[in-house]
């Protein structure tokens, strides 16, 4: 789709080490990268210049299996690439002293918006494992990843002739971009300071990791060893990112202006870098999903025509217990209660938190009165959320009838169950939350969220109304005691009653919470406010002050309005 303000609108490069356009293109591990590839489809829906900047991984994430000792085991999964086309472009770099060279390829699903995939696996040069596996290896492996990204994806767009207003950085691993950009203003002769400022200019940063340990950080002797300086002095990059070098502070650093993924990680996100000297302001946009990608089409016809809302939430269930029969040889009873909980698996998700006080939930899975169904990945060197998985097919093992674990969660199996589960369970320890956008999936399709309020749901929940809560947002020790109490008391008291005695309440409720999520939760109510809060400030400035090619028109942002109504 066209629209004549196009040329208006700041050109902008989204860079991300994982993009989630579909299942048949593994090249993402989870909520990241499904973000990056849904916003590209907004990009795209909402004809707004953008292009997406990755890398197109040799081994596309792990298929998951679970192995006759009940334990989670990974292959790397084959995929068809007769999608992508090869632009012909090739970039040059210096990684660990040695000329790398990568291809680019391009796939042009999303016509307007084209994703630029970079590959170090070319024939006659032995540098394929820097492109080998998402998040995998060693930090060598990872930071050749990043240099890859970051300073061999500016130079492809260079090469490609897309000239950005606006790179901006989705999380740490990116940085080097800021480098890179650095680096060409130091050719044509300016200051360090000179160039660092302006480069702040055109790069947005957002930061998606509330659990200091999750924020990547390496030591300037390896940085320096691989050549990721990328010809910057060692003052200069410990000014940028510290020493240990801190890919979070860096993007901070980088950026003239940064964002958390809901309210309460921006807050989070503010007080966990309040302490950094130089950093870009923290402001809150909450991610949203494509509903187009995620909400199903007969839940969309009846919701919109007023029809069956019930009879197209069948069909939806009856499609993921056929589903679950097929993968596990369960069939669970579809009227009764279904709730479902998948997540990667680390501790702070909790996901045995349903089994804390067996005496309650016991019976109730027993009689079948509630069917849980799990699913998740650990990343192939996480042992310890693998041990998590474990403690999950245990429970499948202790209650076979009524508790179930799909293999190799992926955006297939994503949308099977955000679409036919009766309700979305999600028991963080608040505020390790980022976001979360599984739930919006969930709402899209009137499955009810039942969530502790973190990520996005203290935004959008109203109890009792368009789902439930646990708990009151409360933090502190005994968190998961009292969380997991509240959890009952909810389940037990509300809904359950809800399910199997209200069925009316129970069809509002699912026609409220599709309403929250297409009006709130939309990838493009966040890409709206992407364009107007981080991207059209910075440009607009810079082409008042004359330092970016003129427009034929002005740049006002309520130029976006019109845009974002008429769809
Ligand atoms: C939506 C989605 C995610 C992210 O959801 P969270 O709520 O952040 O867990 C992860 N993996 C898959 C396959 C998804 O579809």
């Amino acid at each position: 789709m066209q629209h004549r303000n196009q040329n208006e609108l700041p050109k902008v490069a989204y860079f991300c080490m994982e993009f989630g356009l579909d299942e048949k293109l593994p090249i993402y591990s989870g909520g990241l990268g499904i973000l990056s590839g849904d916003i590209l489809k907004a990009a795209h829906d909402l004809g707004f210049p953008m292009v997406g900047v990755g890398i197109l991984w040799k081994e596309g994430y792990t298929n998951q299996f679970i192995d006759k000792n009940r334990y989670p085991y990974d292959t790397p999964q084959d995929y068809d690439r007769t999608q992508l086309e090869d632009t012909g472009v090739t970039v040059k770099l210096w990684i660990r002293q040695e000329e790398v060279i990568c291809r680019v390829w391009k796939t042009e699903r999303y016509g307007n918006v084209p994703l630029y995939l970079l590959d170090a696996d070319v024939e006659g040069q032995p540098h394929g494992w820097m492109t080998r596996q998402l998040y995998g290896g060693v930090a060598q492996d990872r930071i050749a990843a990043e240099m890859i990204l970051g300073i061999g994806g500016v130079r492809a767009l260079r090469e490609l002739g897309f000239n950005p207003d606006i790179f901006h950085l989705n999380e740490g691993h990116a940085v080097f971009a800021g480098f890179e950009l650095i680096k060409e203003k130091l050719e044509q002769g300016k200051s360090f300071d000179h160039a660092w400022e302006e480069t702040r200019q055109e790069i947005v940063f957002t930061t998606h990791t509330p659990v200091m340990a999750g924020n990547e950080v390496h030591d300037h002797q390896i940085l320096n060893l691989m050549g990721a300086w990328n010809g910057l002095e060692y003052d200069q990059v410990v000014r940028i990112g510290g020493d240990p070098f801190n890919m979070t502070v860096a993007g901070l650093r980088l950026s003239y202006m940064a964002n958390g993924v809901s309210q309460l990680h921006g807050m989070t996100a503010r007080a966990m870098w309040r302490g950094n000297i130089g950093t870009a302001p923290i402001i809150s946009v909450t991610n949203g999903v494509h509903v187009g990608s995620w909400q199903n089409e007969g839940i969309r016809n009846a919701y919109f025509s007023e029809g069956n809302l019930w009879k197209s939430h069948l069909v939806a269930k009856r499609q993921l217990v056929d589903y679950v029969e097929q993968s596990t040889g369960v069939r669970l009873e579809i009227d009764n209660l279904i709730i479902g909980f998948a997540r990667r698996a680390a501790a702070y998700k909790r996901s045995g938190l349903i089994f804390q006080r067996p005496e309650v939930i016991e019976p109730l899975l027993q009689d079948r009165t509630v069917q849980l169904v799990f699913a998740g990945k650990a990343h192939p060197q996480d042992k310890a959320g693998k041990d998590i998985l474990a403690k999950v097919l245990q429970m499948v093992d202790r209650y076979p009838q009524s508790v179930v674990f799909l293999e190799n969660y992926d955006m297939a199996i994503g949308r099977l169950m955000t679409s036919g589960c009766d309700v979305w369970l999600n028991n963080p320890q608040r505020p390790l939350e980022a976001s979360g956008t599984s739930g919006m999936k969930a709402a899209l399709n009137g499955v009810l969220n039942f969530s502790v309020l973190d990520g996005w749901w203290p935004e959008g929940c109203i109890h009792g109304v368009n789902g439930w809560q646990i708990g009151g947002g409360y933090e502190g020790p005994e968190q998961t005691k009292f969380d997991a109490a509240q959890l009952y008391e909810v389940l037990l008291n509300e809904v359950i009653p809800t399910y199997y005695e209200n069925r009316p309440k129970w069809v509002e409720m699912m026609r409220n919470s599709i309403a929250m999520g297409l009006h709130r939760f939309s990838t493009e109510r966040m890409l709206v406010e992407y364009f107007n809060l981080l991207y059209l400030p910075s440009t607009s400035l810079r082409r008042i002050k004359g330092q970016i090619r003129s427009v034929q028109s002005n740049s006002d942002s309520s130029q976006l309005e019109p845009v974002a109504q008429e769809k």
